[in-house]
């Protein structure tokens, strides 16, 4: 089963959801696997405190032009969508930090003058976190600063980290809002978790990834209400009105908002939602099964 966390907007409390299911899962029993696909800013492990075993660079394949093959013809600027790599005169540019690593540029070299290169944008941070119950497998990814293609260090991420086992459980912290790096997470996810907040604001943006989720991507979805209490019941009637169940609701509440200002887990300050999140994943193994 893999179950992507994500929200429209950041400060819903997403990954403080992911955490708190992917310990109380653990603490069952369950084998799980944690993949922190924010990889702009991962802060889970804040939370599950993960023994790091193993780091490794990656980023992306771009173009290196030799010199005494190259004609100057121009055909890999042309086909560059990117505007990645340019040729003026005599000279082939490339822009590594405008390169997608598509491999255009050297499919379509008339003279075979292009091999790819490792271009490092981040790193991969590999290790275990342990609670109670089973070791949570942990893995993150980590943008190096100053780059901004999150979509290739997440496929990587998620290429190397999940697990091939069917009966293991992964969950995968998207980034927020609803841009290439939420729709790369959520791919080939079989459920999608979108915690909201019931408030204007978050309801305008779990509209957009109940877009993204459900119309763009096909996957089913369903609600955790954060911070239940405050705001309007606007984010209510909308999931009533677009048939999205609403699987959880955490309240507003102050022992809550202490335990994560200290960087402390819910089920580790009130250990009696460690069942309400084991329910959770079971309400998701209904809706996975419809
Ligand atoms: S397509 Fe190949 S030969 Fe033509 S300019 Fe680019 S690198 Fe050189
Ligand atoms: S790999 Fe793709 S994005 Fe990068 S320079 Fe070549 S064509 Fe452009």
């Amino acid at each position: 089963m893999r179950i992507t966390v994500a929200s429209g907007k950041g400060g819903t409390g997403k990954t403080t959801v992911a955490v708190n299911l992917a310990l109380s899962l653990a603490a069952a029993g369950r084998a799980v696997t944690f993949l922190d696909c924010d990889v702009e800013e991962p802060n889970a492990h804040i939370f599950l405190r993960p023994q790091i075993e193993r780091e490794e660079t990656t980023g992306i394949l771009i173009p290196e032009v030799d010199d005494d093959r190259c004609t100057y013809c121009g055909r890999c600027a042309e086909v560059c969508v990117f505007h990645a790599i340019a040729v003026i005169g005599t000279k082939v540019l490339v822009f590594p930090e405008l390169c997608h690593g598509c491999g255009s540029c050297a499919y379509n070299c008339p003279e075979k003058a292009i091999t790819e290169v490792l271009h490092p944008t981040a790193r991969l941070r590999w290790g275990k976190a342990t609670g109670e119950g089973t070791p949570i497998a942990f893995g993150e990814g980590v943008l190096d600063v100053g780059q901004a293609m999150a979509t290739p260090v997440i496929r990587e991420l998620k290429k190397k980290g999940l697990p091939a086992e069917e009966e293991s459980i992964a969950i995968l912290d998207a980034p927020p809002g609803n841009s290439c790096p939420v729709v790369e997470t959520m791919r080939g996810s079989d459920f999608v978790l979108l915690v909201t907040e019931p408030t204007p604001f978050g309801l305008h943006d779990l509209r957009l990834a109940v877009q993204v989720a459900r119309e763009e991507l096909g996957l089913p979805a369903g609600v955790v209400i954060n911070r239940d209490g405050v705001g309007d019941d606007s984010v209510e009637r909308f999931c009533a009105e677009a048939g999205i169940p609403i699987l959880m609701r955490i309240p507003l509440d102050r022992r809550i908002a202490e335990a994560y200002a200290q960087g402390e887990t819910i089920v580790a300050r009130l250990p009696e939602y460690r069942e309400r999140f084991q329910a959770l994943y079971r309400r998701i193994e209904e809706e996975v099964g419809r």
